[in-house]
């Protein structure tokens, strides 16, 4: 199995952090092995419904206007936004509207540097699933 390590030096790990300030490799979707997703960024047809049909990634600023994250926009942070953000402040702990203002804050270095300590597993490293509130990897 891979790492769910962002990574620094790499460009892309810009395509592991969504709109809305999710973190992809947080995800179960993107780190189980059957079926896993590649990131909300990457288009790919084995995502799941609720994936593609994503209100926030379908939404018109991405689409038409080349922003990259929700809080370039007018908007921000919109009802939609600030919907999803509770839920997962609520159920697993994270803030989506908090990474975003990181974010614009500090950039995504900062950010990718902060969340690979946050979310590491004191086991073995990896980090751990948002969802399911563990490590895939070590089953700790
Ligand atoms: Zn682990």
């Amino acid at each position: 199995m891979g790492t769910n390590k962002l990574s620094i030096n790499n460009s892309n790990s810009i395509l592991l952090i969504a709109p809305c300030g999710m973190n992809c490799t947080l995800c179960y979707a993107y780190q189980r092995i059957k079926n896993n997703c590649p990131g909300c960024r990457i288009d790919d047809e084995c995502k799941s419904f609720s994936c593609v049909n994503c209100k926030i990634k379908n939404c018109a600023s991405f689409r038409d206007e080349n922003k990259s994250f929700c809080y370039e926009c007018e908007s921000f942070p919109c009802k939609r936004l600030k919907q999803l953000d509770k839920r997962y402040r609520t159920k697993y702990n994270m803030r989506m509207i908090e990474n975003l203002e990181y974010i614009k804050k500090n950039g995504l270095k900062k950010f990718i540097i902060n969340e690979n300590k946050r979310w590491a597993c004191r086991i073995c490293g990896e980090n751990i699933c948002v969802h399911k509130g563990s490590c895939l990897n070590c089953c700790n």
